[in-house]
């Protein structure tokens, strides 16, 4: 089991109540900020502000909704700070609820944002003809998979919000410091959830951003389609293998709630993707013709599949396929 103990009390009471966590201050310096995100499951995502000499910086942001963008804005007042103060902003991943607001920050303050590789380079290709080309490359594995029209046609609030021509201006690798005076805090590369998903390791205060890579009650997507990482499961598992090599430090998420256990929590992970692949060969097994969407409905799921709207059952499907 994930020790939660005397971390992160107050915003799992909060998770519990359904309430919004408040803004704390973690460690001197370090506050986390939770910023909604409307109409998702997930509530909000944590954005993490650490204090610099010459003002702040920010891992992960929030969605790029009026909600969010005062959300954030209110909770950096709440740290001491005002948001012009923010020089620097880290985004574990390309998802609209940790990069979306980037774009408003950078005009607003300035600010650097900085990702890695991989993802700076599927944000260039945001161009109106490659979402095109990309869109109609989904619709096609989609049908293959066997998935019925609303779940092909149902749509990706992925691709919907970000504009042509957005950039990083700080590209990363794993083992990369960041270049945060005062932080000695260094990129993990962990590809799974998406291609160039990054979690940050804090080693003089023993903290994991963990981004979605790793959170306290939930598995994160894995996805197969085109566009994405080959292999994905595969290089998931890899990644909470490496995972476990680091310091078992407490994890600071990008959702839900921080919590202690690094290596538990990959463990944790690895045993359920072995149980889904346990129960999706044996789906396979009894019948070798099946669609991966078939299978999709065949095996047990968190909440029932009549339940999930197309855009989840398309998730379900790529994590069906993944496996
Ligand atoms: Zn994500
Ligand atoms: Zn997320």
């Amino acid at each position: 089991m994930i020790v939660t103990e005397d971390v992160g009390v107050a915003q799992r009471e909060a998770w519990g109540a359904k309430l919004l966590p408040p803004v704390e201050e973690v460690r001197p310096g370090l506050w986390s900020i939770p910023v909604p995100m409307p109409h998702n499951p997930l509530r909000y995502v944590l954005s993490y502000a650490l204090a610099l000499d010459t003002g702040l910086a920010l891992i992960d942001l929030g969605m790029d909704t009026e909600e969010s963008w005062q959300a954030l804005v209110d909770g950096v007042a709440q740290t001491g700070h005002h948001i012009t103060d923010v020089r620097y902003a880290a985004i574990t991943h390309l998802h609209p609820d940790h990069f979306g607001l980037a774009p408003r920050l950078r005009e607003t303050t300035g600010a650097a944002i900085a990702m890695h590789t991989a993802e700076a380079t599927a944000l260039g290709h945001f161009t109106p003809a490659d979402v095109a080309a990309d869109i109609e490359a989904w619709r096609v594995d989609l049908t293959d998979l066997g998935a019925p029209d609303d779940v092909v046609e149902a749509p990706r609030f992925d691709l919907v919000r970000f504009k042509a021509g957005e950039s990083a201006d700080v590209v990363l690798s794993g083992g990369d410091r960041l270049d945060l005076p005062g932080w000695n805090i260094e990129a993990v590369w962990t590809p799974g959830h998406t291609p160039g998903h990054l979690a940050f390791v804090d080693r003089d205060n023993d903290l994991l951003f963990s981004g979605d890579h790793m959170l306290p009650r939930i598995s994160p997507n894995i996805s197969s389609g085109p566009g994405e990482l080959e292999s994905p499961l595969h290089r998931y598992l890899l990644s909470l293998h490496a995972t476990t090599a680091l310091p078992d430090c407490e994890v600071l998420p990008a959702h839900e709630y921080r919590f202690r256990g690094v290596t538990d929590r990959a463990r944790q992970l690895m045993a359920h993707h072995d149980e889904r692949l346990d129960e999706i060969r044996a789906a396979v097994g009894a019948d070798p013709e099946s669609t991966a969407w078939e299978l999709t409905t065949r095996i047990t799921w968190s909440r029932p599949i009549d339940a999930m709207n197309p855009r989840l059952l398309r998730l379900a499907v790529r994590e069906t396929q993944a496996h």
